[in-house]
């Protein structure tokens, strides 16, 4: 059987992609390493702009609403921000990866576990894919295997975007803290360089951790434990701890496509370098292929230039001012720190980002303010943005 379209990777991305086309009525394949339940190192935080790209029911998936954001500076000073719409939505990705799977397989797509991705060759219109020991054809090839997968590679596509560090504790949440954590994200911008450290709250259980957005980061067993004790969570019981990598976007155009092939989610790199969010990036991505295959029914060969230019100006453009920011805020966390606490409005409109109602755009006269404060106290920078 020749399929319209196959995947590699049954993450946000490929089970996004799986669901829009096979609804459409196309033959899709997705081969998926593991086999569900599975886990995949994450917060499980699903933004409120996240969640308008949902368009089935997954609230069995949500563990907390989380509409109070409190922000410090290694466990000193803070900002706590409360808002009327929920920032985020608390998820375990294990429960969620499989619900949008089973989304996926409803729909029509045809999922095979543990079909660990091997050969891809392209030739003629043809996909013709080697997982598990078996071979596939398809029209089209879509690599949404995540930071780690095999699809980039065996493209030729892989970009060493900079990819950051990050160590994911779980906690068993202690019932004398269940209270203090509920609907509650705390981030220390200080707990390592170029990154933060964060508690979001789980079912009984709190997801901790830190990351850095700079490959240059190191220590961080020693910075989480310290992020830890300054949290008072020291004697907390560890349930486990994994470290993965982050590839965040923007700053520079990758390419994301060969003929007949299209890379999504984090094996294109699209991750924000501001916060860390991938979920969001990864659905949007795979919805942007689905527009592409989609209106090129009868003429794929244009589907993958297509598709990088939907990314070009719908993710990417946005991820480079990101980038810009990123940039001012990690090279002067505190002098930047100082100023969100002195304009708290400042922090909501970070919110409002971080939820979705904003753009990023926005916070270009906040990034200005924090150049003027640094060139003032240290008179020796001058950053370009
Ligand atoms: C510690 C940490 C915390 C994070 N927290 C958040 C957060 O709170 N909110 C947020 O929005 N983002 C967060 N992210 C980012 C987010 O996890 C990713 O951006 C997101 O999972 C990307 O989705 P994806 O579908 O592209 O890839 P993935 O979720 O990585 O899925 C890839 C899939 O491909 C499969 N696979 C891998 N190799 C192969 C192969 N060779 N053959 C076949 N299948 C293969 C995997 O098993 C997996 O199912 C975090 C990341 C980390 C590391």
């Amino acid at each position: 059987m020749k399929y319209d379209v196959i995947i590699s990777g049954a993450g946000p991305s490929g089970a996004t992609l799986a669901y829009h086309l096979a609804r459409a009525g196309l033959e899709v394949l997705i081969l998926e390493k593991q086999f569900f339940p599975r886990d995949k190192p994450c917060g499980g935080g699903i933004t409120y702009k996240t969640s308008r790209l949902l368009d089935f029911p997954w609230e069995n998936a949500v563990e907390d609403t989380v509409r109070t954001m409190a922000f410090n500076f290694r466990g000193q000073r803070g900002v706590t921000v409360r808002t009327a719409m929920p920032v985020a939505y608390m998820a375990t990705r294990s429960k969620f990866d499989e619900l949008l799977a089973q989304q996926a397989r409803s729909a029509g797509a045809r999922i095979i576990e543990g079909a660990a991705l091997e050969e891809v060759k392209l030739k003629d219109g043809l996909a013709t894919v080697s997982a598990g020991g078996k071979t596939y054809q398809g029209r089209i090839f879509a690599g949404a295997d995540g930071v780690n997968g095999k699809s980039a590679r065996l493209l030729g596509l892989y970009n060493p975007v900079a990819t950051g560090p990050s160590l994911e504790a779980e906690l068993e949440c202690p019932p004398r803290l269940t209270g203090h954590f509920r609907g509650m994200i705390k981030l220390d911008c200080g707990a390592l360089p170029w990154g933060y450290g964060w508690i979001f709250p789980k079912e009984n259980r709190l997801s901790t951790g830190i990351a850095s957005f700079s490959r240059k980061a190191k220590g961080l067993k020693q910075s989480l434990k310290e992020f830890l004790t300054r949290e008072g969570l020291e004697n907390t019981r560890i349930i486990s701890v994994k470290g993965f990598p982050i590839p965040v976007g923007g700053g520079k155009k990758t390419k994301i496509h060969c003929p007949s092939a299209l890379l999504l989610g984090d094996a294109a790199g699209l991750v924000d370098p501001f916060s860390g969010e991938g979920i969001y990036y990864a659905i949007k991505s795979a919805r942007l292929a689905a527009e592409a295959i989609l209106d090129h029914k009868s003429d794929p060969e244009r589907v993958p230039g297509v598709y990088q230019d939907l990314v070009d100006r719908r993710i990417t453009a946005e991820l480079t001012m990101v980038r810009r920011m990123a940039k001012v805020f990690y090279s002067f966390p505190r002098t930047a720190f100082s100023l969100i606490e002195k304009n708290p409005e400042t922090a909501g409109r970070m919110l409002r980002l971080i939820y979705g109602e904003g753009k990023y755009s926005e916070l270009k006269g906040a990034a200005r303010e924090v150049i003027r404060m640094i060139a003032s106290s240290k008179k020796t920078t001058r950053l370009r943005f």
